[in-house]
């Protein structure tokens, strides 16, 4: 963009720094966001956000992000990103967005609920956090035998017995990792079926320590003060309630996109993901893009992560230098 276009320092705004290309998220859009918008010059900073590195930090070996034939560990792939990014002079900041103001540019972001920053362009590249289900008991033993997380602490149940709910691909994923660690591994399905891939199926199919136990609701996690005690279901088939006796609860039941902050300007679904023109990064706002989970109902991949933190970028580059 021309320097004299940059006009982002005037009227009551005492020069405030303003940030070229604002990439809100550091998982795989964020990060490849970054790498491209830094190779076209555009200076961008990333704001890590709460979860730094993104779902893939709690995520086992990633077998299908191509390039790497033997997988690899999730927050190692995240991490070598974040040094490929580093590389090209992106500037990452730990810090979450907690306001936005979009209307007008620059946009004002406040982070942490303190600093103030402006933006030419925003990448929203916030992605999606695990959902809990709000059944008893959750909330209550959540960080004490309540998680949403197999590889931050599966660990804490070795040799003992675990139940993992969900159906999918994540559930499967989590249910296997357990199962190296774990004595028996639970599986409560609410339906009759995986939602997962039938390569994640197979995976658990493999395993003598996982039972599945299908049509089974979940109802309540029970406890006392040592910690939680059992999972209450109810197995829809046989029509009756009980008591899995177990030591951990592991919640795989899918994901919401982290978008909240940007609701008051950004068009979404009814679930939060954020609408994109089709085919494109742009949503409503003109200079404020979206690429990866947070606005991705369907895919939810690394690599079409990826592949959209790197259109955005492209994107936010002939935008600057279209205004
Ligand atoms: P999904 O939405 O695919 O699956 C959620 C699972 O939780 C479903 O089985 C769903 O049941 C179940 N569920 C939802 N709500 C409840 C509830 N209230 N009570 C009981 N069960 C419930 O989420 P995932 O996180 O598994 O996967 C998200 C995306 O990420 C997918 O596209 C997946 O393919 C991908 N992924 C890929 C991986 C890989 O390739 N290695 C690893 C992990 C995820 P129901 O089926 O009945 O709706």
């Amino acid at each position: 963009m021309p320097e004299d276009k940059v006009v982002l320092c005037a009227g009551d705004r005492n020069c405030m720094d303003i940030v070229k290309c604002l990439i809100a998220g550091s998982g795989p859009a964020g990060y490849t966001a970054a790498i491209y918008a830094a190779r076209a010059n555009l200076n961008p900073v990333i704001y890590s956000g709460m979860e730094l590195g993104g779902q893939l930090t709690t995520t086992t070996t990633v077998d299908n992000f191509p390039g790497f034939p033997d997988g690899i560990d999730g927050g190692e792939l995240v991490a070598r990103m974040k040094r490929q990014a580093e590389r090209f002079g992106v500037e990452v900041r730990s810090g979450v967005i907690t306001k936005t103001d979009f209307s007008k540019r620059p946009f004002k972001l406040t982070i942490d609920s303190k600093d103030e920053v402006l933006a030419d362009t925003v990448i929203i590249a916030t992605g999606a956090s695990a959902k809990y289900l709000n059944i008893p008991g959750e909330q209550k033993f959540r960080g004490g035998g309540v998680s949403a997380c197999a590889t931050c602490d599966g660990f804490f149940y070795k040799n003992k017995e675990v139940a993992v709910v969900g159906g999918g691909d994540t559930a499967c994923e989590e249910a296997v990792y357990l199962s190296g660690i774990c004595k028996k591994v639970s599986m409560i399905v609410r339906r009759d079926v995986f939602r997962a891939s039938k390569a994640m199926q197979d995976r658990v199919a493999s395993k003598s320590n996982i039972e599945v136990l299908w049509q089974c609701e979940p109802l309540e996690v029970v406890g006392d003060e040592s910690g939680v005690t059992g999972i209450k279901i109810k197995d829809v088939k046989a029509g009756a309630e009980r008591i899995v006796p177990v030591w951990g609860v592991f919640l795989a039941v899918g994901h919401h996109p982290n978008s909240e902050v940007f609701k008051p300007w950004i068009n979404m679904d009814a679930e939060g993901y954020v609408i994109t023109e089709p085919g494109s990064s742009k949503t409503n706002v003109p200079g404020v893009f979206a690429a990866g989970d947070v606005a991705d109902l369907h895919y939810k991949q690394a690599i079409t992560a990826a592949a959209a933190g790197c259109k955005a970028a492209i994107e936010v580059d002939k935008f600057l230098q279209e205004v």
